[in-house]
């Protein structure tokens, strides 16, 4: 008896831990400053960096007064950069919004951690509406920390431009044999079962995959490591639609994690009753879990107590639903001169791609056929030697054909492993397409011989 008291006691443990919003962003912090202890000089910069800049234009936190801070350290990066100034956003003044390029890392074990591109951007429509404060739900904030809710004027945009200038859909599908990734960088870097990240100087990368033990996201540490830069969010926990799963299916665990990125620290300090630098949010004695109601008192925060609603506590999406104008400040702070966010003001990711010869997209970038059965190639167009890579295991053992675009087959291969080298140079330049038969009706992927 004792032993099935046992098993459902951890059968229930598990089952929280699993509804539970896993952060791991501290931990991973941990990790990486074990690894290498030099990081603890270049976070210690970022941060006395920020405090510096806050101490200087101390965040305006009345009610309506919104653009003092923004405008007067960004006025002099307006225009030809990836900010604008809006009006009409209840200010005096307006205040400058900064879009910042994203490129989504797609890496995937299953067709289901394939997620589609209209997940995607129903997550990227999420981050639009959180940073503006256009989200519905900024009606369920507690009137007493509504003065505190701010517009931070961030916007988020798929990048059109890649690394080397050609056009991108911002969207990098990627099959990896990796079933569920542990909390590292392993999805960071192709030679890993991941994809190697975009210049942060120029996009905000984030990986979705698949995240062992319930671990719904983690961010990069300011001022960590080029390589390693960007968020992680599990593929469970990413956008709206799809595969979200309640209670994480609002697309805010992307959100808290950007946060993160932006150099947001957790509502509690990470610490008992610790301190996240920012003012305006109260001090709270440890992370607010699930569906919490009412007023929390903590850490003598009262009589309002905690703000489990902010996005940088660790409730359920459903419960999130403001940042303050504390935090806006403290990540605004990156974007000043000599803050570590301020070359992707000079992003080229959402300006005009270069046009390739072929009329094709970047040799960089895989190409995808939306809505085929997942072929990606790399690099297209190629004159010669290519990688296939099929994200469907049952469809090796069939065969891949080749057809020109009279619709003649030219080339055929057995499909006897996921990832497929394959030599083109024999073709004539021109358009081809690649279908595996008994694949899916109608569906074939473009590649362009040069
Ligand atoms: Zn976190």
């Amino acid at each position: 008896m004792r032993r099935i008291l046992f098993l459902i006691v951890l059968l229930l443990t598990r089952f929280l831990a699993v509804a539970q919003r896993d952060c791991r962003s501290t931990e991973y912090a941990q990790n990486a400053l074990r690894k290498d202890p030099s990081l603890a000089l270049a976070m210690q910069q970022v941060e006395s960096f920020t405090r510096t800049q806050l101490e200087r234009k101390p965040a305006q936190q009345a009610a309506g007064g919104i653009s003092a801070y923004s405008t007067g350290i960004l006025s002099d990066s307006a225009h030809s950069l990836n900010t604008d100034t809006a009006g009409g956003t209840g200010s005096a003044g307006g205040m400058t919004i900064i879009t910042i390029p994203v490129v989504v890392h797609i890496i995937y074990n299953s067709q289901a951690q394939n997620i589609g591109d209209a997940q995607i951007l129903s997550q990227i429509k999420v981050l639009n509406t959180d940073y503006r404060k256009l989200n519905a739900d900024t009606a369920a904030i507690p009137s007493y920390f509504l003065p505190r809710a701010a517009d931070c004027g961030f916007q988020f945009a798929l990048a059109k431009v890649d690394t080397s200038g050609y056009a991108t859909s911002g969207i990098i599908r990627k099959h990896t044999s990796i079933q569920a990734f542990a909390l590292d960088d392993d999805m960071k870097y192709s030679a890993t079962g991941g994809d190697d990240a975009w210049d942060r100087d120029s996009y905000l990368n984030i990986w979705v995959c698949s995240m062992a033990n319930g671990v719904v996201g983690f961010s990069s540490v300011p001022g960590g490591p080029r390589s390693t830069d960007g968020i992680v969010v599990d593929y469970r926990a990413f956008g709206t639609s799809g595969t979200a799963t309640a209670p994480f299916n609002l697309g805010r665990t992307a959100t808290h994690e950007i946060g993160h990125w932006l150099n947001l620290i957790h509502t509690w300090g990470d610490a008992y009753c610790g301190n996240d630098y920012v003012d305006d949010t109260p001090q709270q004695q440890a992370a607010d879990l699930g569906d919490p109601k009412g007023i929390i008192v903590s850490c003598g925060n009262g009589p309002y107590g905690d703000m489990y609603m902010n996005y940088m506590d660790l409730t359920n999406d459903d419960r999130l639903n403001m940042f303050t104008y504390g935090q806006r400040a403290r990540m605004l702070a990156l974007f000043v001169p000599g803050g570590c966010r301020l070359p992707i003001l000079h992003s080229n990711g959402l300006g005009t791609p270069l046009q390739s010869s072929s009329g094709g997209s970047s040799p960089n970038t895989p190409t995808h056929e939306p809505g085929s059965a997942a072929v990606s190639i790399y690099p297209n167009p190629s004159v010669g030697p290519l990688s296939i890579i099929l994200s469907d295991p049952t469809q090796i053992g069939s065969v891949m054909d080749i057809y020109n675009q009279l619709g003649q087959k030219v080339m055929s291969r057995k499909v006897d492993q996921l990832q497929m080298q394959l030599d083109i140079s024999i073709l004539q330049r021109g358009v081809y397409f690649i279908r595996i038969r008994d694949g899916i009706q109608g569906s074939a992927t473009k590649l362009v011989k040069i």
